[in-house]
């Protein structure tokens, strides 16, 4: 019996599993972190391909019926526990997968791109409408907090759609497989507070920067960065390291902005 609240909805399409094995390990992966085994689909395509595998299942019923199951695997660790209290820089080097439970999704992902480890991408099977939020582009309806975190800590691909009827039980929603791959050359930056920020500036996604930003910082030092008429889904990923540099370090702005230095 599927518990509806931990979001199971197990996989039952053979050629799925395959493409989302194949996606997230290629020819073979040193080691393999899965997310959300259930019953074990996904990790009996994934087992092959890894020389390792750990998976970390929160029923602990289903815990115990895997662990029974590969029983004489030494090759496969069932973890029982919650993937949201997870700390992904905990393993070694490798690659994350997992059909997401959905009401977990878009935190399970968030916290895997701001402390990825040595996890190199991650390959999830998702709700289609997150997926789609989190590889938007500026401009797009769907661009805003989920799609710049996403963005600016790593690369995004979606790489198909899954339909409701590869599931047992079906859910009510399409899905999408994305993979997700941390960026070796994100900026330095104070990574929670960024994050804090890009949230305030989506705080309502139709008021401009100025009064999203209101909390933020003084009006002098907002006016004086400039752009402020601006939606937030109308900037880059970077455009907001650009944005929050400035209000970090405003005196250099207000220096820039000197009156000795305006035109005549
Ligand atoms: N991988 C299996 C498949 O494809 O058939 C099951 C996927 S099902 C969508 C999600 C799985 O994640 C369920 O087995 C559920 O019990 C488990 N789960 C739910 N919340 C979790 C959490 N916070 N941490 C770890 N596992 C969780």
């Amino acid at each position: 019996m599927a518990r509806q609240k931990l979001g199971q909805h197990f996989l039952v399409s053979s050629k799925i599993l395959d493409r989302i094995a194949i996606a997230a390990c290629g020819e073979g992966a040193d080691f393999v972190l899965e997310i959300g085994p259930g019953r074990g689909a996904l990790t009996e395509k994934l087992l092959p391909r890894a020389s390792r595998m750990a998976a970390i299942e929160l029923d602990y019923e289903l815990a115990a019926f895997l662990r029974e199951k590969w029983a004489g695997e030494p090759k496969l660790q069932i973890v029982e526990g919650n993937a949201l209290s997870a700390d992904w820089t905990a393993w070694g080097e490798g690659v994350l997968v997992g059909n997401l439970p959905y009401y977990v999704a878009s935190a399970i992902i968030t916290s895997y791109v701001l402390r990825p480890g040595a996890l190199r991408h991650g390959v999830f099977l998702i709700q289609r409408e997150v997926a789609e939020r989190i590889a938007a582009t500026p401009g797009n309806r769907e661009y805003g907090y989920l799609s710049v975190l996403c963005q600016f800590f790593a690369e995004v691909k979606l790489l198909f759609s899954v339909p409701p009827g590869a599931f047992h039980p079906p859910p009510k929603v399409d899905s999408a497989v994305i993979r997700v791959t941390p960026r070796a050359d994100v900026p330095e930056v104070d990574r929670e507070r960024f994050v804090r920020f890009i949230s305030e500036c989506f705080q309502h996604k139709r008021k401009t920067l100025r009064n999203n930003l209101l909390e933020w910082a003084p009006r002098d030092v907002i006016e004086a960065a400039g752009g402020m008429d601006r939606r937030g889904e109308q900037l880059s990923p970077t455009d907001f390291l650009d944005l929050y540099r400035k209000l970090e370090m405003p005196s250099q702005v207000v220096e820039a902005a000197a009156p000795g230095d305006e035109p005549n």
